[in-house]
């Protein structure tokens, strides 16, 4: 079995932008501008605004954060969303998922001008994917693609099975994973997929996005196979400075023996979802 290491994968990543972005700035040009606005004080969301900010300015990046309270309105974040889509100086920016109940995050969603939704979540980039127009991929995704172009996986004319049909992960991985260029035969699977483990086994490359803790486990992964985990979840450890230690979908202890590649928990996907968000901003200041 050999490691997908994300982690890795993405210093170098972040080494090739921060070499760019050092370049246009040498040249006399600004450094590219990513924003994130996190609703509320949700843990998880505060380390994944966190970590983007970080890894921002590790690469050269501007990046600002704007932290509204949990009371916020939907008209607020929607004015929000306006200024942001309308200030020169910003190249890109997130709204950080979930948002309170309270919100529709459609609606909010589809507020973000397409050409600045570095996420890959509105109707057009979301549209112009699925037509294999230019666009901005989901990061998540993205950085899927990436981990497995980057380490020469052999995709093509295998199968693929996606377990999720998320609009953020499952969907867009499906999609992606089927077009040209990785040409995966994909089975995408829900929660009303029949024979779930029957498929999985048939699986060749096992992409996991199922927000469910150790979800899949070794009788349903073939030997031999390629394993992306994305799934990421918090669960209490009193061994652990912060409490808490973070787990996958899949149960890494006993599935990575029988695969050929796997992603590790955290240090996977988590890092190249990130550092897809960096080439997704510096992909946006370069078209303005
Ligand atoms: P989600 O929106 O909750 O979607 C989960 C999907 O799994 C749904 O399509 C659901 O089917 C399907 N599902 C649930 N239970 C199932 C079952 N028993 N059998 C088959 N399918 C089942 O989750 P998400 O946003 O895609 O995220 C998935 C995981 O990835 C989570 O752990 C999340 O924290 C993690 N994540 C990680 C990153 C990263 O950067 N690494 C980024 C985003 C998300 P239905 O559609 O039928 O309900």
């Amino acid at each position: 079995m050999q490691l997908l290491d994300g982690k890795a994968m993405a210093l170098q990543i972040k080494e090739e932008i921060a070499g760019e972005v050092r370049q246009l700035t040498q040249q006399g040009h600004r450094a590219p501008h990513l924003a994130a606005v996190i609703v509320g004080e949700d843990g998880a969301s505060m380390t994944y605004v966190a970590n983007k900010e970080k890894s921002s300015k590790e690469v050269g990046f501007t990046s600002s954060v704007y932290r509204m309270s949990e009371k916020t309105t939907e008209a607020q974040l929607l004015e929000t969303i306006e200024f942001l889509n309308n200030d020169p100086d910003i190249d890109g920016f997130i709204v950080q998922l979930p948002l309170p109940k309270h919100i529709n995050e459609q609606k909010i969603i589809n507020a973000i001008s397409p050409e600045k939704d570095v996420d890959g979540f509105t109707p057009i980039n979301i549209g112009r994917m699925v037509l294999g127009e230019e666009c901005f991929v989901p990061a998540t995704p993205m950085g899927i693609c990436t981990l497995l172009k980057r380490y020469g996986i052999e995709t093509v004319g295998k199968h693929c099975v996606v377990l999720g049909r998320s609009n953020i992960v499952g969907t867009p991985a499906a999609n992606l994973l089927s077009r040209k260029g990785f040409d995966c035969t994909v089975t995408m699977c829900h929660s009303k997929t029949q024979n779930l483990k029957e498929l999985c086994l048939q699986a060749d490359i096992l992409v996991v996005a199922i927000g469910k803790p150790e979800f899949v486990t070794a009788d349903m992964v073939k030997e031999g196979a390629v394993l992306v985990d994305v799934g990421i979840h918090r669960v209490p450890d009193a061994t652990k400075k912060n409490g808490y230690r973070v787990i996958g979908d899949v149960k890494h202890s006993e599935v990575d023996a029988k695969c050929s590649w796997t992603t590790p928990v955290p240090g996977g996907v988590g890092p190249l979802t990130i550092v897809s968000l960096l080439e997704n901003t510096l992909k946006a200041y370069k078209r303005r």
